[in-house]
């Protein structure tokens, strides 16, 4: 039996480029672990794939995607057992910070070291990209650039211990429908990449805070302005920044030290559905 963390992630900026002929969309964007994580437990059986995950929203059978992600393993290095996962989810769901893609690249990791199958990161990481476009990102963890669908990666220097207040709001975002919603040509302000990598090689958190950009707002806010409510309420309980990760909905706010972060959770905790401390990682 193994044990192990599958980790969130929040977008420190988001861009959408262009449009491809395949209907999927360029991206630029830099992602960050946080500490928030499921905890997925894999333990062998004589064959097959048998899941546990008792959660809202999230499917308790082989439409899991941690499911399919172990099934993949399974076929491709002809496994001679089967897997039994258990997932005690923390991560919000259908939130815009990757929990499914997560548990996937928990389950690859898992399998990998569990049947010391011994492949190498890169690897994995190509597995994890035949199962979503966050899985290989998932499985590397930590800050990065992300480009093309999400699967081209780029290290970034690490930004650890800074404390993020994320809040889900009581509302479910679809990302197929925020991406064929959006107009390129009505995105509003756009991220300075190149600018925020500079200062992460700095961690200057004021900059990042002051200039993170997320091209998808445009989309969710015209329809869910609770979203750009939220945004204003971190603010103003001491966030230097915030921004909606991913394609939605959730929110989350930066804070320079861990007192304010503290402060602002305790007065948000009872008005806000969902609404989590936690740290990047
Ligand atoms: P992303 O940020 O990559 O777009 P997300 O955080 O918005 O992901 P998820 O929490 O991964 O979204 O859930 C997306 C959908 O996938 C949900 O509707 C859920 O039913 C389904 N799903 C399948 N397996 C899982 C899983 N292990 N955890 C969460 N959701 C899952």
């Amino acid at each position: 039996m193994i044990s192990l963390e599958a980790n969130a992630k929040i977008n420190l900026s988001l861009d959408v480029l262009n449009k491809r002929e395949d209907g999927y969309h360029n991206l630029r964007m830099i992602m960050q672990t946080v500490q928030l994580h499921d905890t997925i437990t894999i333990q062998k059986i004589p064959s097959g794939v048998e899941i546990d995950c008792v959660a809202s929203y999230v499917p308790n059978n082989n439409t899991n995607i941690a499911c399919k992600a172990a099934a993949v393993m399974i076929d491709k290095y002809k496994l001679d057992a089967g897997v039994r996962i258990k997932i005690d989810k923390k991560i919000p769901v259908a939130a815009g910070l990757a929990g499914g893609s997560a548990d996937a690249a928990a389950v690859i990791k898992g399998i990998n070291s569990m049947f010391s199958i011994g492949i190498k990161q890169d690897e994995l990481m190509k597995v994890g990209r035949t199962i979503g476009a966050d899985v290989p990102y998932c499985i590397m963890g930590g800050t990065a650039l992300a480009e093309g669908t999400g699967e081209r990666l780029t290290v970034l220097p690490v930004l650890r211990g800074i404390p993020i207040l994320i809040i889900k709001p009581r509302i479910g975002v679809s990302t197929a429908w925020v991406y064929k919603s959006l107009k390129l040509d009505k995105v509003g302000s756009r991220p300075d990449t190149e600018a925020l990598i500079s200062a992460i090689e700095n961690r200057d958190i004021k900059f990042i805070a002051d200039n993170m950009r997320n091209v998808l707002e445009s989309v969710t806010i015209a329809k869910y302005p609770v979203i750009e409510k939220i945004k204003r309420a971190l603010l103003d309980k001491g966030a230097v920044g915030s921004m909606m990760s991913g394609s939605g909905p959730s929110v989350f706010g930066i804070f320079e030290d861990e007192e304010k972060a503290q402060n602002a959770y305790n007065k948000m905790k009872k008005s806000m559905n969902e609404c989590i401390l936690t740290y990047t990682a």
